[in-house]
């Protein structure tokens, strides 16, 4: 009863200011902080949690786009909401763009990030080209329709961890042009120049125009 009472006084107030409430289906508490900086007040963001979504959404794509893709689909299918999915990579040239898909578990099933970074440097351990790159993708999934949103971030990885922001790689990328790394920046500096950042403005530029 309390729960029906307080989904109708939701559905008011999404009404009354003209809310618009979307789903960010990841589980990962560092994203949703990320992108909460970004969204204008008029958007409530829902995170999985606030759902009833407790299971593992699959990802079983060859490519990020594919993988955001597929995550904001299930949402949608399954729980019925409108909501973006974002899928994340890091592409090392010099390893002919892996981890790519495979950044999160790189390491093994454990997904842990600083086994991750460390078989990273262990890799890269002879090689002086450490050009790398970011790339996010983030589907949305509004009103029946697909749209994607892409945003990328070049830079190097370092030779050692840095830093105690951030997470995942965070620690050993130096965005291009800065002499700090990912991991010594704060949310806004990173958000500003960040793959996710770059590719959330843009959702949010289209949501601001979106009749
Ligand atoms: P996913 O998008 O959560 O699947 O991320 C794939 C992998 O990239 C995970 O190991 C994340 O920790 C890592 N990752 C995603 N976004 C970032 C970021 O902004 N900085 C550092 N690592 C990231």
């Amino acid at each position: 009863m309390i729960f029906i009472i307080k989904n109708i006084i939701l559905l008011l107030a999404l009404q009354f200011y003209q809310l618009m409430q979307l789903v960010f289906a990841t589980n990962n508490f560092n994203k949703l902080k990320e992108v909460k900086a970004l969204l204008p007040e008029h958007i409530k963001l829902l995170s999985l949690k606030d759902i009833g979504c407790f299971e593992d959404i699959p990802e079983t794509q060859q490519t990020i786009e594919g993988n955001a893709i597929q995550k904001a689909e299930y949402i949608k299918k399954n729980y019925g909401y409108d909501c973006f999915a974002d899928d994340t990579g890091l592409k090392v040239e010099a390893l002919d763009d892996a981890p790519g898909i495979y950044s999160a578990r790189y390491a093994g099933k454990q997904r842990n990030a600083n086994d991750n970074m460390d078989k990273l440097l262990t890799q890269l351990s002879s090689i002086h080209y450490r050009n790398a790159q970011f790339k996010t993708v983030l589907a949305l999934q509004l009103n029946g329709q697909l749209h994607t949103f892409t945003g990328i971030c070049e830079g190097k990885i370092t030779t050692k961890k840095r830093g105690y922001n951030g997470f995942g790689y965070d620690p050993i990328f130096q965005p291009k042009g800065y002499t700090k790394i990912f991991a010594e920046l704060t949310l806004e500096d990173k958000n500003k120049i960040g793959h996710r950042g770059k590719a959330v403005s843009q959702l949010i530029l289209f949501l601001k125009t979106y009749k």
